[in-house]
């Protein structure tokens, strides 16, 4: 088979839109790791956020492949945006291991993410079924997870400094908004994506 001993980084996010935080992130943790490739992920109907409004999955998905186009090793996957119902990472990393049996699977995050691990659907399961790369990310502290469940999943959960960009989608949203410059905070594609369709103009936070 030709994905037999892979090893895949699984990135997933909501990437609304995706930036440079997401793609230096993901590109770490596949020099680090040796991933043969990091496949993207775009959320469908995300649980923790059912709240807000989000940009609709397929501008979403256009923005990640415009993104991933330069790498290589970057994919994206239509899986959870093609799913019915909420998305559960658990649910992603089982799809993932029955379409790639012989792969070494990751799943990437940033420490914000890791950190809340234990709201996700059955953490505990999902930190015996995957390991984790969790990666700094600027404002939020990586070793406060010494303190709460490191010890415990020691071995599901690799810790990766990374060059910190304090970007995030919302920032970027809310400076759309406000006619401010996003320009060298994500592609020049996806930019000119959210220029073309006019995103995040008239769109409110929370
Ligand atoms: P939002 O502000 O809408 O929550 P975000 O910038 O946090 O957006 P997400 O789509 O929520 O982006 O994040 C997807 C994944 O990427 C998460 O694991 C998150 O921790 C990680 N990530 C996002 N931005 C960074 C960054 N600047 N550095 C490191 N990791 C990041
Ligand atoms: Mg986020």
């Amino acid at each position: 088979m030709e994905d037999e001993d892979q090893m895949i980084g699984i990135m997933g996010g909501t990437f609304d839109p995706i930036h440079n935080g997401h793609l230096v992130t993901a590109e770490c943790a596949r020099h680090q790791y040796d991933l043969d490739k990091v496949v993207f992920v775009p959320s469908g109907n995300p649980p923790h956020k059912t709240d807000k409004k989000i940009t609709s999955a397929e501008d979403r998905y256009s923005m990640a492949l415009l993104a991933t186009m330069s790498n290589p090793h970057f994919r994206v996957s239509r899986i959870e945006i093609d799913r019915q119902g909420l998305s559960y990472t658990i649910d992603t990393v089982r799809a993932f291991k029955e379409m790639y049996p012989g792969a070494k699977i990751y799943f990437i995050t940033g420490a914000d993410a890791i950190l809340e691990i234990f709201t996700w659907k059955a953490p505990d399961v999902l930190l015996e079924e995957v390991e984790f790369i969790a990666a700094s990310r600027p404002g939020y502290c990586l070793s406060q997870l010494g303190k709460e469940i490191y010890d415990e999943y020691r071995d599901s959960i690799n810790l990766l400094e990374i060059p910190g960009l304090a970007i995030s989608s919302t920032n970027i949203r809310t400076r759309v908004k406000h006619g401010r410059p996003i320009k060298y905070q994500l592609p020049e594609e996806v930019e000119a994506y959210i220029r073309k369709h006019n995103l995040y103009v008239y769109k409110k936070e929370e």
